[in-house]
């Protein structure tokens, strides 16, 4: 990686992320007929940025040789036209990360590369693992030794020491020992293959230009790539995609299907269609229901941007409270800025935030945005509405309150993180000093996503996790790390309510 002069971080879209809910990783794969695969993954990994800002990487192939870079750092730190044009072949995966499970440093960085009895094999996975600890403690007694710290490179570990003729077969060995939410690419032995967990808790889809084949996180990177969607990789199935076009192995019995309901209301992008739903026109649902489940008498509908946008369209068309840009949001500043002052109160939010007066001045203004993780930028963003002429504010969420840790590949592992799970919504109401505050009842969101509930994973909002989880002391980033800290057994919870 060209060494570079400054760090661009990766600037919070709302107050979830700036409170601490982020993205969980994007991947990408593609068997190209158009010419070198390694262009249309960096522009594939563009498209999929949101989901990861930690680092990149791309693997390519020619069914031969393989080659790999990754780096720290956004895609266009990473990666170059010179960076391009050296990674050949027809063939590629690819992977913006944002770390869930092992730290913030190059070996974790993926797509991750080992030795396979077919040759090296590249993998590139977003998600999270619940028994990662056991797994790689056999793995290690068997003779492997680990890069890094991540469930990711258990999995490739796993796939790689599988004694089994052709890699789907070792895949298929290993999709039935790993447990919780994965989505993964693999390069290997001329062939990409795609698969994800018999619960489809994290998206992935199919697409094709007519000679390319496409696998990804979300949908906009196909249209980047001038590519329609085919369809989603089912639950627990695996797909293979060599010059011959694509094969599916149905290897697992779909378990109960378990859509993450946060790509819908956060991370995925707007123009992205999950399970046939618009994520951009889901939203906008939403924030119809929140109108209608919590009218406010205002002047004004303003959202946080990015995310909230949608949302807030939905609760102006609903109330008939018109639409303004009450926030501006500087996309140039990152989380390393330098503060002037340390005692500049709010600093850190103003700097990426500033509100239009003449918007706010003497107005009632109802602020909508997607979720509240623990409250602490809510509340410094309602004090700026006040300082800039704001007589109210009614904070509208568009989600249920997050009062449950998820294992699944999002950084929130811990309930005492969540200010919902040990506060009551009067009592957020008070902390944030805003004048109401109404959440998006489940009930509500389902309805927003015209999918069935049996079909989401709303574990956060509700404790009904869909597969056993850790105990909360072993889950998170650093469940891998240290080594010598690391248990053996982890101890697993049934599914079912969190009490
Ligand atoms: S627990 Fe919440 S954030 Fe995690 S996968 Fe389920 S719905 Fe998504």
């Amino acid at each position: 990686m060209k060494a570079s002069r400054f760090r661009v971080p990766a600037i919070p879209r709302s107050l979830a992320e700036a409170d601490g809910l982020r993205e969980e990783c994007g991947v990408i794969g593609i068997v190209s007929g158009d010419g070198p695969a390694a262009p249309m993954a960096h522009l594939g990994l563009y498209s999929l940025q949101h989901r990861g800002q930690e680092s990149a990487g791309i693997a390519t192939s020619d069914g031969a040789g393989l080659w790999h870079h990754r780096g720290m750092g956004l895609v266009f730190q990473v990666f170059d036209a010179d960076r391009i044009a050296r990674l050949p072949g027809q063939l590629a995966v690819g992977h913006v990360r944002y770390s869930t499970m092992g730290s913030v440093r190059l070996e974790n960085a993926q797509p991750l590369v080992v030795p396979s009895p077919w040759g090296p094999l590249a993998l590139a996975h977003n998600g999270n693992l619940i028994n990662a600890p056991q797994l790689r403690a056999e793995l290690e007694a068997g003779g492997v030794e680990f890069a890094g710290t991540t469930d990711s490179e258990v999995i490739a570990h796993l796939i790689a020491r599988t004694p089994e003729p052709v890699p789907e077969d070792a895949i298929a060995s290993a999709m039935r020992r790993i447990e919780g939410a994965y989505t993964i690419v693999v390069l290997v032995a001329g062939r990409v293959l795609g698969f994800r967990d018999a619960h489809a808790i994290r998206p992935l889809a199919i697409g094709t230009t007519g000679r390319s084949w496409i696998l990804a996180s979300e949908t906009c990177a196909f249209d980047h790539l001038g590519a329609l969607p085919v369809r989603d990789v089912d639950p627990g199935e695996l797909v293979i995609l060599d010059a011959t076009g694509l094969r599916s192995i149905q290897v697992l019995a779909p378990g109960r299907v378990a859509h993450c309901v946060f790509e819908y209301i956060y991370f995925a992008r707007p123009d992205t269609v999950l399970a046939g739903r618009t994520v951009h026109l889901a939203r906008r649902r939403m924030g119809r229901i929140l109108a209608r489940e919590h009218p406010a008498q205002a002047d004004v509908v303003i959202s946080v941007p990015d995310s909230g946008v949608s949302a807030a369209m939905g609760f102006a068309e609903a109330s008939s409270i018109p639409l303004e840009v009450g926030l501006v949001k500087n996309r140039y500043i990152g989380r390393t800025f330098i503060q002037p002052d340390p005692a500049t109160r709010d600093f850190g939010v103003r700097v990426k935030l500033n509100p239009l007066r003449d918007v706010l001045d003497g107005r009632r203004v109802v602020l909508v945005d997607d979720s509240i993780v623990r409250g602490t930028t809510s509340g410094k963003i309602v004090r700026m509405l006040r300082a800039a002429g704001a007589t109210e504010v009614h904070a509208r969420i568009s989600s249920p309150p997050i009062r449950y840790p998820c294992f699944y590949g999002i950084d929130t592992s811990s309930r005492g993180q969540l200010v919902a799970s040990t506060h009551s919504v009067e009592t957020i109401r008070e902390l944030i000093a805003a004048d109401s505050l109404g959440y998006l009842s489940q009930a509500g969101l389902v309805e927003a996503l015209q999918l069935a509930s049996e079909r989401l994973c709303m574990a956060c909002l509700d404790g009904h996790y869909p597969t056993r989880v850790p105990l909360e002391s072993l889950a998170g980033r650093h469940a891998l790390e240290p080594v010598a800290d690391r248990p053996v057994e982890p101890a697993l919870r049934g599914g079912g309510r969190d009490e």
